[in-house]
């Protein structure tokens, strides 16, 4: 693991150490007031052995963001960049090819042993950055078309704190997924307060057919998602309108009766579903198969994390 630690104003160096249990004050803030965000990326092998960070600068930009809604200290952006590459070259020999790849975890979270400090920002921090070998979400073949609960009646987050990635966020939304999985047998609850379609627990939501992609307005409610802004560039270099607007669940609804639905992000690159579960009956998206355009933009994407693709973009950070 990278680790580091601030205070009196300062970050250590960020330095490599094996992974061993953290010592904190039982009155550390992280604790009672939750100043903690992170991150999630990858690190792909290609073919010819070479290491790839996927946009490696898109991470760091959204961890300081994160930071700053949470009052956190950070460290500087290419103290950032240097901890996770060197983090990686470390792993070499742990990275699995291509589908499979090295998950990226960077953590910051507030120290200070002050239960008085619910009012006041940290002056003492850690920042880690774990490394695990992970397979491919699509393992063990077949496409399981997922079964995601409509809930309209509550939000994942607030309307100006979804954009932090940070463990409140994920604690506040767990009760109803954890709820629709017993009631439903749901795989992840869509949240659309009001009938504004939002994100998952964990992911951005998507619309697709021949021509169009249609994906939420990023305003600061749901998690700006980095697969999301991937895939949208595609889309729109592949000859799809792109729509980033609001969604209600009627349009969702009439949608679904012949387009696809799917969730991204960095685990899954874009998961169809099959199934929206809304007020006790289930609606079948399209004829509940993996539609054709999610697969082409997955494909797109994931031949860009294998190198297939030429990474015209500029969205892989080589690593020596
Ligand atoms: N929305 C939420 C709430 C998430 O937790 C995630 C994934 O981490 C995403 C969206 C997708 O983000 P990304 O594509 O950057 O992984």
């Amino acid at each position: 693991m990278a680790f580091a630690t601030y205070s009196d104003g300062e970050w250590s160096g960020i330095r490599l150490q094996p992974v061993e249990p953290l010592q904190l004050h039982p009155a550390a803030h992280v604790f009672h007031y939750a100043s903690t965000c992170f991150e999630g990326l990858k690190a792909y092998r290609h073919a010819d052995g070479s290491l790839h960070i996927f946009r490696l600068d898109r991470h760091i930009a959204r961890l300081r963001k994160s930071t700053e809604l949470l009052c956190l200290p950070v460290p500087g952006p290419e103290a950032l960049e240097e901890a996770i590459r060197n983090l990686v070259s470390a792993c070499a020999d742990d990275i699995p090819p291509y589908p499979g790849a090295l998950y990226l975890r960077p953590v910051i979270c507030g120290t200070e042993p002050n239960i008085g400090g619910a009012a006041h920002a940290v002056n003492e921090a850690f920042f880690f950055v774990l490394a695990s070998p992970v397979g491919s979400y699509f393992a063990g073949g077949g496409e399981k078309m997922l079964r995601i609960f409509l809930d309209d009646q509550h939000m994942r987050s607030t309307p100006d704190f979804g954009a932090a990635k940070s463990g409140g966020n994920y604690a506040a939304a767990l009760r109803h997924i954890v709820k629709a999985r017993d009631e439903f047998n749901a795989d992840q609850v869509l949240f659309c307060p009001g009938g504004d379609v939002q994100e998952t627990g964990a992911a951005n939501f998507f619309l697709l057919d021949d021509d169009k992609v249609v994906t939420r307005t990023i305003d600061g409610s749901i998690l700006d998602g980095i697969t999301r802004d991937s895939l949208l560039t595609l889309a729109r270099s592949n000859g799809y309108t792109v729509e980033e607007r609001k969604i209600l669940v009627p349009e969702l609804l009439e949608w679904v009766r012949s387009g696809e639905a799917a969730l991204s992000g960095t685990a899954a690159v874009l998961a169809g579903v099959g199934t929206l579960i809304y007020q006790g009956q289930e609606y079948a998206v399209g004829d509940g198969q993996p539609g054709r355009n999610t697969r082409r933009l997955r494909e797109m994407l994931s031949a860009i994390h294998s190198g297939e693709s030429t990474d015209e973009l500029g969205w892989l950070a080589p690593v020596e």
